[in-house]
């Protein structure tokens, strides 16, 4: 009886409102396993989006199952379980080596067959289209209310949202405080903690009533914000709501925070994107990030050799600015991507190359499993010889124990093969998908993302001569060497480039040979 695993998934994105609640599709889930006589062994929630990889009962699920716990999902809807690819690929892929042997929605049916599974990686799909129209939604909202000067985010100490214009406004009851308090700054006479009491002293006080942190005092001392600047993702632009003290002013409370303030240094991977990231091309030591905050207030990050090395003296003295530094992981990651027509063209290839495997395996199984059932055959009429005293024993037991020697072999090859005959596949599906997002992104402006993608895919990171170099595992390295103009004349410029890889990763590839009956 085949044993099934409840999924409720509920995000708290508004275009999920209309989605029922972890309640109700509980309720409605039990009610469907009850009239449909499934056996449910365990029920998991969660309320973590599904658009990136990685949710944590999702993965324990999987987990389970991988352990045979479990082999059936019952879940409201296919964008319940997945909303992007490698978590759809991961319940097609179960599918596909019969770790999940049944998977239900009360919306969607699904079959075992390829035509089942196709008709799922196409509900995955949709989710995925959703999400990603979504996300393009949201930034471009961001960036109309940018070219409007107004701020998406939340309203600095001051001021306030005006909800129904989207606008920032002036706080009538604390604008007139902050301003107080930036011009006693500007005078040079407070350090931070000094301007700090002063500020709680004219009723600016945090959340709980407490004193304003010191990391939020020196925001509102170096925030652009107050001259009518404001801050989008490390650029500066100009706001169109009321500035509450002049540039000029600004500048003064820049120059007493240099000489008084202090500031505390800001530290891990929130703030340096880099750190850690590569070493010296020269000494191969690691490479620090420094703040420097300018006059105009704006504020820049640097990576530099740490000269940390005792025998070598470094030559390295030049400093990366985090933007320039950000453009060349940009280029490093376009340069390992795949554009859209790529994917949509390996991956259709990779469907009929799939079929193709899957015939050329089943006679690769089917001979392993009839030399088993021959040798099995072989073992019976051992045993009748010995049993009508044809054989002694000692014969017996030599002759039986070669064949069972060769049967267990022969199994072997059987049960490996097919827990991993079609896996070169699978792998090359999710490089196309992966490699396919790498664009996505560097089109999204992922930092932490295209950082994180580089380390998996990549080692030996190193700044030489102001210019980031790496190098990359296969079949990544294909793509890195590849022409620059191939990867933006798209796919009819490039078909030659593109065999060779698809042909390269196959053939590098141990299982297939395996599956070829190697
Ligand atoms: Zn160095």
């Amino acid at each position: 009886m085949v044993k099934y695993f409840i999924y409720c998934r509920k995000s708290s994105e508004d275009e999920e409102r209309q989605v029922l609640s972890i309640e109700a599709q509980l309720t409605e889930l039990r009610e469907y396993a009850k009239q449909q006589g499934l056996f449910i062994v365990r029920e998991y929630y969660e309320s973590k989006t599904a658009k990136e990889p990685g949710r944590e009962v999702f993965n324990e699920m999987l987990g389970e199952i991988e352990k045979g716990v479990a082999s059936g999902i019952l879940a409201w809807n296919p964008d319940r379980l997945a909303r992007n690819s490698i978590d759809g690929g991961k319940v097609i892929y179960f599918v596909d080596t019969q770790k999940i042997v049944a998977l239900k929605f009360p919306t969607f049916w699904f079959e075992a067959t390829p035509q089942g599974k196709f008709m799922l990686s196409v509900a995955f799909g949709q989710a995925k289209y959703y999400t990603d129209n979504l996300r393009e939604n949201i930034l471009r909202g961001i960036r109309q209310k940018i070219r409007r000067g107004e701020l998406s985010a939340k309203a600095p100490i001051g001021y306030f949202n005006e909800p129904r214009l989207r606008t920032i406004e002036p706080d009538k009851k604390t604008f007139r405080k902050v301003k107080e308090g930036l011009e006693a700054f500007a005078t040079g006479q407070f350090t931070l903690t000094g301007i700090q009491r002063k500020m709680f002293s004219l009723g600016l006080v945090g959340k709980t009533g407490k004193p304003l942190a010191l990391a939020s005092v020196e925001h509102i001392l170096t925030n652009p914000f107050y001259y009518g600047h404001f801050e989008y993702r490390g650029e500066v632009h100009a706001g169109s709501h009321k500035p509450m003290i002049s540039k000029k002013l600004f500048d003064q409370i820049q120059s007493a925070l240099v000489a008084n303030g202090k500031p505390r240094k800001k530290r891990g991977p929130k703030n340096f994107q880099f750190l850690g990231f590569a070493t010296c091309g020269i000494c191969g030591y690691a490479i620090t990030a420094e703040r420097h905050i300018k006059k105009s207030g704006l504020k820049f990050i640097y990576y530099r050799c740490t000269h940390k090395s005792k025998t070598i003296s470094c030559t390295e003295n030049r400093f990366l600015r985090e933007e320039v530094l950000t453009e060349q992981v940009k280029n490093l990651c376009q340069k390992v991507s795949l554009p859209d027509e790529w994917r949509e063209k390996y991956l259709a290839r990779l469907e009929s190359e799939q079929s193709e495997s899957r015939h050329s395996s089943n006679l690769f199984a089917q001979n392993l499993r009839d030399s088993i059932s021959a040798i099995k055959e072989k073992l019976e009429r051992l045993t009748d010889a010995y049993l009508a005293e044809a054989l002694e024993l000692a014969e017996y037991q030599e002759r039986k124990n070669v064949l069972m020697a060769e049967k267990k072999t022969m199994e072997e090859r059987l049960s490996d093969f097919e827990r991993k005959g079609n896996h070169w596949l699978e792998l090359m599906r999710n490089w196309i998908i992966e490699a396919n997002q790498a664009l996505n992104l560097t089109k999204q402006e992922n930092l932490s993302g295209m950082r994180d993608f580089l380390v998996s895919i990549g080692s030996n990171r190193r700044l030489a001569a102001g210019m980031l170099l790496a190098e990359f595992k296969n079949p990544w390295n294909f793509l890195a060497e590849m022409p620059a103009q191939a990867h933006a004349f798209g796919a009819g410029a490039v078909n030659s480039e593109a065999n060779q890889i698809w042909w390269t990763y196959g053939e590098s590839n141990p299982d297939l040979a395996h599956a070829m009956g190697a």
